[in-house]
């Protein structure tokens, strides 16, 4: 796969400081590079929070500020696109996968990058969220076949919105990494930025401060097949 830079890249994620934590530093070096990127996101959030006083439509507010924030920071140029799902309960239906089709039709991006949803977990303590397996499954029947089929969905055909081939599809959140790039200490600290515009979700500690350490561990993985990174983000990689 060749640089990011002229390229327009479709984010997909569950829950808005999905897309931060799992490729934060990516977004933050294509957006550098140059890259056209639009961010997504399936649900709103609104169960993000053990405030007594926190109700979900005040949530709802605060993290859509906090994602348009992030996004921000990471360096994407377009505003957020809500999908408007209800966090914890994002389930595949043909409407949900038509209203990606159309954003898919209508942004034609060369790339998509989205959650693996064949993660139902990671080593011995961490269950993947159901969102999060949900919104790849519907990017990636959004992706094949429904945006490059002329007569799936016809009233989008009627809205004017020609069919569209993604040539790039990369997937976070997955247990079958084959594809690394090399970020810099500047991209992971746009990143640590990022995350800390989710004043809701995220503090000072533990989870930004392995950023670093990730990165590495990454590059590491990368040094096996023969990249030699300093820091790396790390997918599974499909090309069409
Ligand atoms: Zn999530």
């Amino acid at each position: 796969m060749n640089s990011m830079a002229n390229k327009k890249i479709l984010i997909v994620m569950a829950h808005p400081d999905d897309g931060e934590f799992m490729a934060g530093a990516a977004i933050a070096h294509w957006a550098a590079q140059g890259a056209d990127i639009y961010y997504s996101l399936m649900t709103n959030g609104d169960v993000g929070s053990s405030d007594p006083h926190m109700t979900s439509e005040a949530l709802i507010d605060l993290r859509r500020n906090e994602a348009q924030e992030a996004a921000n920071r990471l360096g994407v140029q377009h505003p957020v696109i809500f999908f408007n799902q209800i966090d914890s309960q994002l389930t595949h239906t043909l409407e949900i996968r038509r209203d990606l089709t159309r954003v898919i039709r209508q942004i034609k991006p060369d790339a998509v990058v989205t959650q693996d949803p064949s993660t139902y977990y990671h080593d011995r303590g961490y269950i993947n969220h159901p969102d999060h397996r949900a919104v790849g499954d519907i990017t990636f029947a959004a992706i094949m076949p429904s945006a490059s089929t002329r007569l799936i969905f016809p009233e989008l055909l009627d809205e004017g919105l020609e069919p569209h081939r993604v040539s790039e599809l990369l997937l976070v959140n997955t247990n079958h990494r084959d594809f690394w790039i090399e970020v810099t200490a500047e991209d992971i600290e746009k990143q640590r930025n990022a995350l800390l515009a989710h004043a809701t979700q995220v503090k000072e500690g533990p989870p930004l401060e392995r950023l670093l350490q990730n990165a590495r561990s990454a590059a590491q993985e990368a040094r096996v097949h023969g990249h030699f990174f300093e820091y790396a983000a790390a997918f599974k990689c499909f090309l069409f």
